[in-house]
């Protein structure tokens, strides 16, 4: 497949209103968008350090896979998934299944920030819940 860069690196926590100060008084970044994503039940907050986007990752429901996540990890939020720029989602899906991986998703999806996003299993990928998203504006 063919990645271009990391998009962004995905952090759970229990509380953006609690995560947000962190990152803007200590690490000195700015928070430049913040978004509810309903089908993912998460609201997000997204910072830029260069080319990288930092996605915080609140859960609105108790359904939401970072609520599951949350409390795995004993109610702490911590690195949720990394996420690859593709120019084109489901080819690097129909790559990544050929090669026998293991999908979350078999076709894109509508992610935060407008992206087409999809999730490969963590189980065949080294533990690490990996997203592969494209900008369909950048088409
Ligand atoms: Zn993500």
């Amino acid at each position: 497949m063919e990645l271009s860069q990391i998009e962004h690196i995905g952090i759970a926590c229990p509380s953006l209103e609690e995560a947000i100060p962190f990152y803007e008084n200590v690490l000195g970044l700015k928070c430049y968008n913040i978004e509810v994503v309903e089908d993912q039940k998460v609201k997000t907050a997204f910072f830029k350090i260069g080319e990288v986007k930092l996605e915080l990752l609140e859960p609105t429901s108790e359904e939401s896979t970072i609520a599951k996540f949350i409390e795995k990890n004993g109610g702490r939020g911590g690195m949720h998934h990394i996420a690859f720029k593709t120019k084109d989602v489901a080819a690097c899906l129909a790559d990544a299944e050929s090669k026998g991986v293991r999908l979350i998703d078999a076709a894109p999806r509508k992610g935060a920030e407008g992206l087409n996003i999809a999730f490969l299993h963590p189980k065949s990928t080294c533990g690490v819940l990996t997203e592969i998203c494209e900008n369909p504006k950048e088409k």
